[in-house]
């Protein structure tokens, strides 16, 4: 009987596409994947290591897997991710229980788990990293993201990142264009290139180059990539959002700050006027570019005066959307070392104002797409009383619900992509109907 595994992923993009990883791994080895642990031979949990609230998730939920082990002693624990690589042997002494240690560098180890003694820890650097092909378990038939670099140089002094990743390296350009050739003959629609700093790729080709070989590949309708830093938006980058029409007109661009002296402190290379300049760029070259953007609020000696010059900035860029985050202490980074850092009221009515005002925001930026026409790609679809209701996301990333007009000229099905005139706008989605 074939050997079972069930998957549990915490955090970002970059972890569930290296569960997908973990999966196709396991699967080329004869496993198959169960959606229930008590079924399963091995459990691997995934872990994120970004903020505190992550880390606490991971350990709750594999305390309340443990009494699986008592029941079934020959089934195994493996802790892979950020926390693995962060932690290494200090998670065996915590949990004993737990059988494997893995960091993100070394999942091929997944292939042969019978043949590695238990209780091991595998946190190597890999420098074959990036040259090496994954078998991907993709869950999704029409999105797919794609790898083109691993780990982070920044040093952002709040990230854990560049400690559990490892040094920025890029993958072969070549390996890439295989991978999205054949997403493309599988019949995937849309890419997103992946990477922490993926406007800093570097092989034989820039990332703009990438972006230019990725959008002569017949087959392959949007091309999406996250995430990017500020200091490596190019004029080449913003030209390429400009010029090549499978790219869509969307970037994720995180601020964190909007005083210059925190950004300065967060290692960031850039000031909030820099920041500034390139938004104008962007909206310059691509009129409708929906803008993104991350925020930390209560960064450590955040004063009065920085946060309202965070406000003023969120007013004044005027985001279409944003992921806010209370500042997260996290050990060995070199902010944990700041002194001044700040209590979870003050973090905590910050980040709410700040949510509050960027809600008001989307919904007005949503708004004023009233009446327009919004190429979707279809993405799932219900079967309703009224008739088919489709879901699908705008070039900007916007979610779309809609209905095709009576009588329908052709069924849509997934993956195709639809033109909806936008007759409702509310906060987190838009809605209309095909044309
Ligand atoms: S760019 Fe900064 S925040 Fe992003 S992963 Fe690298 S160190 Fe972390």
């Amino acid at each position: 009987m074939k050997k079972k595994y069930y998957i549990e992923t915490f955090g970002c993009q970059m972890n569930v596409h290296d569960s997908e990883k973990m999966a196709g791994i396991m699967k080329a080895d004869g496993m198959s994947e169960t959606l229930n642990p008590e079924d399963a031979d091995i459990l691997i949990f995934n872990t994120c290591s970004i903020r505190e609230k992550a880390e606490q998730k991971f350990f709750s939920s594999l305390g309340r897997l443990r009494h699986l082990k008592k029941s079934n002693p020959a089934l195994k624990i493996a802790v892979t991710g950020c926390i693995a690589q962060q932690e290494g042997a200090k998670i065996l002494k915590r949990t004993p229980y737990v059988d494997y240690v893995i960091g993100p560098q070394n999942i091929h180890v997944l292939k042969d788990l019978d043949s590695i003694q238990i209780h091991s820890v595998a946190c190597n650097d890999n420098p074959l990293i990036a040259a090496t092909d994954y078998p991907v378990d993709r869950k999704d038939g029409i999105k797919a993201w794609v790898t083109i670099m691993y780990g982070c140089d920044n040093y952002c002094s709040y990230c854990v990142v560049p400690y559990t990743r490892g040094r920025e390296i890029s993958r072969p350009r070549e390996k890439i264009i295989e991978e999205v050739e054949k997403l493309a003959q599988d019949g995937f629609k849309e890419i997103t290139f992946l990477g922490q700093n993926v406007n800093s790729y570097k092989s034989d080709l820039d990332f703009p180059g990438l972006l230019n070989k990725a959008n002569g590949i017949p087959g392959i309708e949007r091309i999406r990539f996250v995430t990017s830093h500020p200091k490596d938006l190019s004029k080449e980058l913003i030209c390429s959002i400009r010029d090549l029409e499978k790219v869509c007109e969307h970037i994720h661009l995180p601020l964190q700050s909007g005083s210059s002296r925190i950004l300065r402190l967060m290692n960031r290379k850039y000031s909030y006027e820099e920041y500034l300049d390139k938004i104008l760029g962007l909206r310059d070259a691509v009129p409708g570019i929906s803008i993104t953007t991350d925020i930390i609020a209560g960064f450590p000696g955040e004063s009065a005066e920085d946060h309202e010059a965070t406000v003023n900035a969120i007013k004044e860029i005027s985001f279409d959307g944003m992921f806010a985050f209370k500042y997260s202490h996290r050990p060995g980074t070199y902010a944990s070392g700041f002194e001044d850092h700040l209590g979870d009221k003050i973090k905590s009515d910050r980040l709410y104002e700040i949510i509050d005002i960027q809600n008001q925001i989307t919904e007005n930026r949503n708004r004023s797409l009233y009446g327009s026409t919004q190429q979707i790609l279809i993405e799932s679809f219900v079967e309703a009383r009224e008739g088919r209701q489709y879901q699908g996301r705008t070039r900007t990333n916007k979610i779309v619900n809609c209905t095709q007009s009576t009588p329908p000229a052709v069924a849509f099905i997934i993956g195709d992509l639809a033109d909806v005139n936008i007759t409702n706008t509310a906060r987190h989605s838009l809605a209309g109907i095909i044309k």
